[in-house]
C-alpha cells in the first residue's frame, strides 16, 4: 500500500515530517508493511498536510491531518479508503483540483520530486526528447510560436528573448533561471522547485540547446532552503543518470547547471540586479541597453528567464506550440499558475488558462475571505501591483484586460484583503517598502520612495492639500525611474487614493 506525505514547506511548516513519522510507527507497530512516498504539495493548502492513500480507484485523501490523527485514521482502516471525519474521497475530484487546466503543474503533487524513474513516467524528458531531435531555429521557432510570454511579470515573448541570444555570436553564453520569487502571496516558483525539480532542469537545458548556451545558473532566494536542496539534489540525479541513452545523452549533458542563492534583496528579482549579484556584487540595477540577451552575465549573451517560464517549456516541447496555444485569450497564452494568500478561506495554486475572471478565483476556488467579511480589495501582481475593488472582480485575467482597467498581472500572485483594511495605510506601505528595497541608483526611487512615506503621513494626519503633491511625486517616478521598482510603486499607492479615497485624510496614521 502506498502512502503520500507532502515534503512541500507548506506541509512541512504545518506538520507534515510529525505526521510522516507517526505514519511510519504506527504502520511498524501494527505490522503493515506500506511505502511511504514524500510527494509534492496539491497546492490545496488548507488541506495540508494532505495524507493520501493509493487505492484500485485511484487515491483517497484525509486532510488536513495532524500526528494525533493517524492512530484513529489506521482504526478507521484509512489504508484501505475507510471512513473518517478527515477523509476528502477522490483527491482528483476536489473541485479545487478538478477545475483546474494543469499543464505547468500537471505531475506536481502526484509524483515523487527526487524520484527521476517518476518523473520519466509521468513525461518527464518527453520535451527534450524531442528537442534534442530539432534543429535550434526550430526550437526557439516552436517557443515562439506557443506564445508563451514571461511569467516573471513583465510579460515579454520568451521565443523572442531566445532568438536574440540564439543570433548572437559567443564563445560562452548563459541560461539564468530567476528563482528570486520576492512578490507578496507568490508561491508558484517554489512549488515547482521543490516539487518537480526535474521540469525546471529539463526546461533550461532545452533553451540551452535552442540558443547553444552551455553553461546554466538558478538563482534561488535564500528563504527557499527546501528548494534549494531539492534542486541540488535533482541536478546530481539529472547529471549521474543516463536517462536519454547513451547516444543523445552526450549532448544534452554538455550543459552545466548549479543553484546559487541570493542575499535577500528584493532588487535582486529585476534581472540587470540578479546578473549582478550572480556575477558577486551588489545588486544594482543596470541601465538598458546592453540587453541582457546580447551583454548579461560576465558580459555574454544570456536568457534569463522566470522559473514558470522555463517550466513551461518542456510540455510546449512535448505536445508541441499548437496544443499550448490552445489555452488562453487574445494575446495571452496557455496557462497562468496563479496563487490565492491573504485574508482568504482556501488559500492555493490554481492553474487555469488565462481568461478566468478574479471573480471565480476569489469565491468558486477561494470561498470568499477567511475571516468571513466581505472583501474589499485585492493586490494582484506582488506589492508594486494596485489595488482594485470589488467592482473591477469580473475582469478576465489576461495581460492586456488587465492592463485595460489599470491592473497588471505580475506573477499571478493575488492578496486579498477584506473590509477591515485601512487603505491609506496600504499606500504607506507601498512607499516604505520601495524605500526599503530600492538599489539607490536612481534619485525619484531612493529619495522619493521616502518623501512619499512623508506625505501620505501629512495627509492622513489631515493635510488632504497634500494629495496633490503626492500625485505629483508619483508622476515624477512613474516617468523619472530606471526601473520598474520606482516606476510601479506609485501603481498601489494610485490606486488606493483613486478606488478607496475615504481612508485618506481622517485616521492618525501620522502619529502611529
Ligand atoms: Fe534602483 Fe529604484 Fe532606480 Fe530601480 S528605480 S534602478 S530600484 S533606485
Amino acid at each position: 500500500i502506498t502512502v503520500y506525505v507532502p515534503r512541500d514547506s507548506t506541509a512541512l511548516a504545518l506538520g507534515a515530517e510529525q505526521v510522516a513519522a507517526a505514519i511510519a510507527q504506527q504502520a511498524a507497530q501494527r505490522g503493515i508493511s506500506i511505502n511511504l512516498v514524500r510527494n509534492g504539495s496539491r497546492g490545496m493548502f488548507w488541506l495540508e498536510p494532505l495524507v493520501e492513500v493509493a487505492t484500485a480507484a485511484g487515491r483517497i485523501g484525509y486532510g488536513p491531518v495532524e500526528s494525533e490523527d493517524v492512530a484513529a485514521l489506521f482504526d478507521a482502516d484509512f489504508l484501505n479508503g475507510g471512513q473518517h471525519r478527515l477523509a476528502l474521497g477522490m483527491v482528483e475530484e476536489i473541485p479545487y483540483l478538478k477545475k483546474q487546466e494543469r499543464l505547468t503543474f500537471a505531475r506536481v503533487g502526484i509524483t515523487d520530486p527526487l524520484s527521476l524513474p517518476d518523473y520519466l513516467a509521468h513525461e518527464g524528458y518527453a520535451g527534450l526528447r524531442r528537442a534534442l531531435t530539432m534543429p535550434s531555429a526550430a526550437l526557439v521557432q516552436e517557443v515562439l510560436d506557443s506564445g508563451l510570454r514571461g511569467r516573471g511579470g513583465a510579460a515579454f515573448p520568451t521565443g523572442i528573448k531566445w532568438k536574440t541570444v540564439a543570433a548572437t555570436v559567443a564563445a560562452q553564453k548563459y541560461i539564468v533561471c530567476n528563482a528570486d520569487e520576492g512578490d507578496s502571496g507568490t508561491f508558484s516558483d517554489r512549488m515547482v522547485m521543490e516539487d518537480d525539480p526535474f521540469m525546471l532542469i529539463e526546461g533550461m537545458t532545452i533553451a540551452a540547446l535552442a540558443v547553444g548556451a552551455t553553461r546554466g545558473y538558478i538563482y534561488v532566494r535564500s528563504e527557499y532552503p527546501h528548494a534549494i536542496a531539492a534542486l541540488n539534489q535533482a541536478i546530481a540525479t539529472a547529471n549521474s543518470a543516463n536517462y536519454l541513452g547513451d547516444n543523445i545523452l552526450s549532448s544534452a549533458s554538455s550543459f552545466h547547471l548549479e543553484v546559487r542563492k541570493g542575499a535577500g534583496a528584493y532588487i535582486c528579482g529585476e534581472e540587470t540586479a540578479l546578473l549582478e549579484s550572480l556575477e558577486g556584487k551588489r545588486g544594482v540595477v543596470r541601465a538598458k541597453p546592453p540587453l541582457p540577451a546580447i551583454e548579461g552575465l560576465f558580459g555574454k549573451p544570456t536568457v534569463i528567464n522566470n522559473v514558470i517560464s522555463l517550466a513551461s517549456v518542456p510540455i510546449i516541447l512535448a505536445r508541441g506550440a499548437a496544443f499550448y496555444k490552445n489555452y488562453g485569450m487574445g494575446r495571452s497564452l496557455g496557462t497562468l499558475p496563479m496563487q490565492l494568500a491573504g485574508n482568504i478561506r482556501r488559500g492555493g495554486l490554481v492553474e487555469k488558462a488565462f481568461g478566468v475572471t478574479l471573480r471565480e478565483l476569489l469565491q468558486d476556488f477561494g470561498g470568499g475571505t477567511a475571516s468571513g467579511k466581505p472583501i474589499r480589495a485585492v493586490q494582484v501582481g506582488g506589492p508594486l501591483g494596485p489595488y482594485l475593488p470589488p467592482s473591477l472582480f469580473d475582469t478576465k485575467l489576461d495581460y492586456e484586460a488587465m492592463a485595460a482597467v489599470g491592473g497588471m498581472l505580475g506573477h499571478g500572485g493575488i492578496v486579498v484583503f477584506d473590509d477591515s483594511v485601512d487603505m491609506a495605510k496600504q499606500a504607506r506601505y507601498a512607499m516604505e517598502f520601495c524605500a526599503v528595497e530600492s538599489c539607490g541608483k536612481c534619485t525619484p526611487c531612493r529619495i522619493g520612495s521616502t518623501r512619499g512615506v512623508e506625505v501620505i503621513d501629512k495627509i492622513v494626519a489631515g493635510q488632504p492639500q497634500q494629495i496633490k503633491l503626492l500625485r505629483d511625486l508619483c508622476d515624477t517616478m512613474v516617468n523619472g525611474s530606471l526601473c520598474a521598482m520606482g516606476s510601479m510603486t506609485p501603481l498601489p499607492v494610485l490606486s488606493a487614493l483613486d478606488h478607496f479615497p475615504e481612508d485618506f485624510g481622517k485616521g492618525e496614521l501620522g502619529q502611529a
